[in-house]
């Protein structure tokens, strides 16, 4: 029988997710491999498992209502209960851009990802997340969704122009704050990590800061004690400002 607490990282295959991935599997929990690319997942599940650790492809489009269902009915068969959820699966659109050239179309698209993907996601798993003794959620956020540091005109975060992205992010604020208080009392914690500028597809490759530093966020989150807090946003430097 499997004693060990189960994680779910969306958008596993690659990345950052990836790494908290490596991280919590390392930390003793069996890892599911959320991939929406059943292939990248099992190769990314394979070298997991080859790492020594404990990881299982679970193939997951966050958008898809089907795959997201297939995929809580996987978890549910094999274990019961879901002790994390991460969400981390998220994209910058294609022709993302400032508030007076972005489209309609490039606005959806961040937010069918981002944003209602990411509350299917939690809705679907949150009977399997109560299940568990001490759930988390830890949903990626990032300092370009903080209004405090966007709105300084001498931080270089206010010269980043993808408003679909941005607000998209913001609105993961907004819903880790109130599913944080609507599962307040429950046990379980929901926080939002943000994991820093990283060298992956999304982040670009101009930066030193690797996955593995952006995980340690989250992790650190995914891995809070009973009496950890919940309904906030942290980066490495602690609670970031809204
Ligand atoms: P990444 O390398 O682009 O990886 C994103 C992951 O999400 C990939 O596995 C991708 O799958 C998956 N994904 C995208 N859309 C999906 C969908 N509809 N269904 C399922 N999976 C989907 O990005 P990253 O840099 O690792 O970012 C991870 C998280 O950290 C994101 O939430 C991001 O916003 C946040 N973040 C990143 C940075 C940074 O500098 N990198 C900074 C702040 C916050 P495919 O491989 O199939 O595309």
């Amino acid at each position: 029988m499997n004693t060990n607490k189960i994680a779910l990282v969306t958008g596993a295959n690659k990345g950052i997710g990836n790494e908290i991935a490596r991280q919590l599997g390392a930390a003793g929990f069996t890892v599911l491999i959320g991939s929406r690319d059943a292939e990248r997942g099992a190769v990314a599940a394979k070298e997991l498992v080859a790492e020594g650790l404990d990881a299982v492809a679970l193939p997951l489009e966050v958008t898809s209502p089907e795959s997201v269902a297939a995929a809580v009915s996987t978890v549910a068969d094999a274990y019961g209960r879901l002790d994390v959820l991460v969400n981390n699966a998220a994209i910058i659109p294609a022709g993302d851009g400032p508030v007076s050239e972005v489209t309609g179309d490039v606005l959806r698209s961040a937010f069918e990802t981002n944003v209602i993907g990411l509350v299917g996601v939690t809705q679907a798993f949150l009977p399997l997340l109560r299940r568990a003794e001490q759930a988390r959620v830890v949903n990626l956020s990032t300092s370009l969704a903080s209004f405090e540091q966007v709105g300084d005109p001498e931080s270089r975060l206010s010269t980043v122009l993808t408003l679909g992205y941005n607000s998209s992010k913001a609105a993961v604020n907004m819903v880790t704050v109130m599913l944080a208080n609507e599962l307040r009392g429950t046990g379980i914690l929901v926080n939002a990590a943000d994991p820093g500028k990283c060298a992956t597809d999304m982040g670009g490759w101009s930066t030193e800061r690797t996955p593995a530093q952006g995980a340690a966020v989250a992790v650190g989150l995914a891995t809070l004690g009973v009496d950890g807090p919940t309904g906030h946003v942290y980066a490495e430097e602690g609670r970031l400002p809204w």
